[in-house]
């Protein structure tokens, strides 16, 4: 307490009261009266002062601006002092709490997961896009609706209300193709997170390997079973020396296709595993295609007309093993397709704007349309005995692709059923360099470009 400003308004009362009384008794002839008025209207001016006063404080406190408190002398200016002093605190800390929440909302709005969050009833609180995106709801719209409501999958109902929460539940995504992976997690208290994961692509790639691995164990389980069979022949018959001969002759057909098909293998493996090949080392292509020449003419045994193009002097930025499985594939296929009496052309030129084409063109058996687009996926063949007869693993053209797609270029395959087929690599023009200058024809693209992913 002010002492000396509450001594001083006791004296001021006093004062007033004793010139009230002067006044009353000069004037008015009453003694004590004048006293008694001069005492009232100070104590009441006081009073009013005072009021006024207040009004301002509860004014300002009630307007709830940023406006500051007004400046009021004594004990009011404190009041007014210290009122504002915690009301900017406060307004601080919820300023600081509200960004705080922001950020983490931001944060569950980057992840690339669905977020969604319910209170105690499972009413939608907040989600993020992904979320609102794989469950259909509008974030203003679905704002404290019930969540059952709005996702009815039977389900994921089950699962939100009586199921195990340890373990993710697997879910059709109920908006787009493919598959949900859902979590919940119990927060403060009696809350709900609901944590969403598309694993379509995961689920995709859980699917290839599983039908790979199936399609492996077939391709190695027939000749093993051949194998086990004929050595089981060998030893329990007594045969003679042709018939020997003949069986051990199908025993060694058996073991080098189960050697191509590791071997076909390890090269798509070696593909998928490695960095993406060199912009700088530079393949003759005159050098690459003379030892293919010499290898189709082996495999053809004199049973085709081949034709290569003469020196091109073309070379081209690539793996050498990888360009010489791409083109080798292509020309063995050529041989193995076309039967006697056939021909094989290899053609490879530099196109106008710096593109090469390496072009492998037959007269054999052709292929229907319709199995155009999948002769790349692993193990597709339009005629499983043709191939297996003709030492094919199924994984030639998978390789052609994987090998050309990592140089940036592509595989066309043009082919007519009875008439041949026509399969052309395209290599892009940063790969691509001639030693020495060639009048080269215009290309004509007839072609059908195979878009579909290695699988
Ligand atoms: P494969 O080892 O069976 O030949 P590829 O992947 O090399 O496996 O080829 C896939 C399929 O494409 C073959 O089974 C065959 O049906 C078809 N094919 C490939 N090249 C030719 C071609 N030059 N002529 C006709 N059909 C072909």
């Amino acid at each position: 307490m002010n002492w000396g400003r509450l001594f001083m308004r006791i004296a001021l009362l006093v004062l007033a009261g004793l010139a009230g009384e002067i006044i009353g008794v000069r004037v008015l002839g009453v003694s004590s009266v004048g006293a008694v008025v001069g005492f009232t209207t100070v104590a009441t001016l006081w009073a009013r002062r005072e009021e006024w006063r207040s009004r301002r404080l509860i004014e300002w406190l009630k307007r709830d601006s940023d406006a500051p408190a007004p400046v009021l002398p004594g004990r009011w200016g404190d009041v007014a002092y210290h009122a504002e002093k915690s009301l900017r605190r406060r307004e601080r800390e919820i300023d600081a709490a509200h960004a705080s929440q922001a950020q983490f909302l931001e944060a569950f709005e980057a992840t690339p997961n669905g977020v969604l969050l319910l209170d105690s009833d499972n009413h939608v609180v907040w989600c993020n896009r992904v979320a609102a995106d794989h469950f259909g709801l509008d974030p203003e719209r679905d704002h404290l609706q019930l969540i059952t409501n709005l996702v009815r999958q039977p389900a994921f109902v089950d699962y939100l209300l009586h199921g195990v929460h340890d373990e993710p539940l697997l879910l059709p995504s109920p908006r787009h193709q493919g598959s949900l992976s859902i979590l919940l997690r119990r927060y403060a208290a009696d809350r709900t997170m609901v944590l969403l994961q598309d694993v379509s692509a995961r689920e995709q790639a859980d699917a290839m390997r599983r039908e790979f691995v199936a399609h492996v164990s077939h391709e190695i389980r027939t000749p093993l079973t051949v194998l086990s069979g004929f050595v089981e022949t060998l030893e329990s018959l007594d045969l003679d020396r042709s018939e020997r001969d003949r069986i051990l002759g199908l025993m060694r057909q058996q073991g080098q296709r189960m050697q191509s098909l590791v071997s076909d293998l390890l090269v798509l493996a070696r593909l998928e595993g490695s960095p993406r090949p060199p912009i700088d080392r530079w393949v003759d292509l005159d050098n690459l295609l003379a030892r293919i020449e010499a290898e189709v003419r082996s495999v053809s045994g004199g049973r085709h007309c081949i034709v290569f193009p003469p020196r091109t002097g073309l070379e081209f930025a690539a793996q050498e093993s990888e360009l010489h499985s791409a083109v080798g594939n292509l020309v063995l296929n050529a041989a193995r397709y076309t039967p006697e009496g056939g021909e094989i052309r290899v053609e490879a030129r530099m196109d106008a704007d710096g593109q090469a084409l390496v072009e492998v063109q037959d007269s054999g058996i052709g292929i229907a349309r319709e199995h155009i687009p999948r002769l790349t996926q692993r193990f597709y063949r339009v005629d499983p005995s043709r191939s297996r007869e003709t030492g094919g693993t199924g994984l030639g053209l998978a390789i052609v692709k994987h090998a050309i797609q990592r140089h940036g270029g592509e595989l066309l395959i043009d082919s007519e059923i009875g008439r041949g087929s026509r399969f052309s690599l395209r290599l892009p023009a940063a790969r691509v360099r001639r030693r020495w200058p060639v009048d080269t024809p215009a290309l004509q693209n007839t072609v059908q470009s195979v878009d579909a992913p290695v699988s």
